[in-house]
């Protein structure tokens, strides 16, 4: 795949940048490899400052990161603009955090004293995807700095000026450059890298086939890996739910991002008796959003990020009504190889049929009727994914009951599924393994050391 930024909603190529060789992917190795010797011993309160920096930076540029976002891969400017400021307050986060997360923990053994120390590990590779090209970086780029690793970005072949934007924030904010390095390559240099020693663990985001190739070559080098992967998120609406408010968030968690969010609301499991009621307060929801030019302040929801995803989706879509699901909504693309994609609603969803069990990387809503809670809960975990989930429902005793049930990475109750730099992220099943945030995403890549003083 090339590496060059064409607008999905123009079709215009806005510009075209060329792969760098393995050589030179070879030479900034060493260089990021060399510098981690140095950063590793610089203090904490020393990294917070140059991260606090960071987060400034990505604050004052808010508005010109938004516009490269909205011309890479579609998102409307509000979006990108809030985008740019939760990364801003990620920075923020681990600059206050991350000298208590990674402190010496005291350990009662019989020794004079034990402990465990956390310590980086050196190289850690972060292969991203384009859907939010700055928050998915700066999750992971800003827990490994602030641990004393060092950063390599391999972004989707997409989004390249995005990768560029973010490199020169964190050189801009003082980070010593060989710090953090965005690499334009394409994914075929990606195992290679692997097989460096000097890498020494690996992050991916993307989907499940990336996932597995990064993990297969990590594991043949026994290196760690942190995989966030697809979901297919359910959201859960039993009968004594505050419908209005159920379907109007449905709307929104399903639209998020043109519905290209790993933890979009994807499959609305909604109990017999207002099912009819849901479905036709979240058509009117849908149908009231304006789709149209990201860079257009009015826009609610952009195109898809490339006309293929949307070719995708319509034939995910069709196979789907050939086997027998209905469709509620008619949206879908305007013609195919263009990337505008309006919401689509299917019900009568069944096992067999792809809206089932697949991912539905776009804004079309998956209806599936519940008999009750239990059977919610039966269907919600029929699947291969286990990212989010969300349960709607008044008694939020039996909410709670229920989100303990959902077999998921984070389950809301009456709430979109949404991240949040103090709350630990990450799927099980085939949404991937490990955490991002929180604490626990700090210490993913570290040497968890013991130490023991006779
Ligand atoms: P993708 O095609 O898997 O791409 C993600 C990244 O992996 C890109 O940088 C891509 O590079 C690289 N890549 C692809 N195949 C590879 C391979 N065989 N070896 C090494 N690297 C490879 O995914 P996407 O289409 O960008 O994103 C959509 C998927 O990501 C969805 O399934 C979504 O649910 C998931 N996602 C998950 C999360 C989460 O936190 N769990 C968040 C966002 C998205 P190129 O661009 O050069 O191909």
């Amino acid at each position: 795949m090339p590496i060059e930024s064409i607008n999905p909603y123009t079709g215009r190529t806005e510009r075209r940048f060329r792969a760098f060789s393995w050589p030179k992917t070879e030479r900034i190795l060493g260089q990021t490899h060399r510098a981690f010797a140095d950063w590793r011993t610089t203090t904490f309160e020393h990294r917070a400052r140059l991260m606090r920096r960071a987060a400034g930076l990505l604050r004052e540029r808010a508005d010109a990161l938004a516009r490269l976002m909205a011309v890479e891969m579609g998102k409307p400017l509000a979006d990108g603009r809030a985008e740019a400021l939760k990364c801003a307050l990620c920075c923020d986060y681990y600059a206050e955090h991350a000298a208590g997360f990674l402190a010496d923990e005291q350990i009662a053994t019989e020794a004079r004293s034990s402990f465990i120390a956390y310590e980086p590990l050196g190289v850690v590779l972060a292969v991203m995807p384009w859907n939010f090209p700055f928050w998915q970086v700066v999750r992971f780029a800003a827990p490994a700095l602030m641990a004393g690793n060092v950063g390599l970005l391999k972004h989707a072949s997409n989004v390249p000026q995005c990768a560029l934007a973010l490199e020169k924030i964190f050189h801009d904010a003082g980070f010593p450059p060989a710090t953090f390095r965005t690499l334009l390559i394409g994914s075929d240099l990606v195992e290679k890298l692997i097989e460096d020693d000097r890498v020494r663990a690996v992050t991916l985001t993307g989907s499940e086939p990336a996932g597995a190739a990064v993990a297969a070559t990590a594991g043949r080098q026994i290196k760690k890996t942190v995989l966030e992967l697809g979901g297919s998120d359910a959201f859960i609406v039993l009968a004594d739910a505050d419908l209005e408010r159920a379907a109007k968030t449905a709307a929104q968690a399903r639209m998020i991002n043109s519905g290209q969010s790993c933890i979009a609301a994807k499959r609305f499991i909604v109990e017999k008796p207002v099912i009819k009621e849901f479905i036709a307060q979240l058509k009117t929801h849908l149908l009231a959003l304006r789709p149209g030019d990201p860079l257009v302040p009015t826009t609610d929801y952009g195109p898809l990020a490339r006309p293929d995803l949307a070719d995708e989706l319509t034939e995910q879509v069709a196979d789907s009504v050939k086997q027998g699901a209905k469709v509620e909504l008619h949206g879908g693309q305007s013609q195919p190889g263009t990337a505008l994609f309006r919401p689509v609603i299917l019900s009568h969803v069944k096992p067999g049929q792809r809206a089932y069990a697949e991912e539905f990387f776009g804004p079309v809503a998956i209806v599936l009727e519940a008999k009750d809670a239990d059977d919610a809960v039966r269907i919600a975990n029929d699947s291969r994914f286990g990212l989010g989930g969300s349960v709607w429902t008044r008694d939020l005793e039996r909410g709670e009951q229920l989100a303990r049930r959902v077999e998921a990475g984070a389950v809301f109750v009456n709430s979109l599924v949404k991240s949040s730099p103090q709350m630990p992220f990450g799927g099980i099943k085939k949404s991937g393994y490990g955490r991002e945030l929180s604490y626990l995403g700090i210490r993913e890549f570290v040497n968890q050391k013991s130490v023991w003083i006779a």
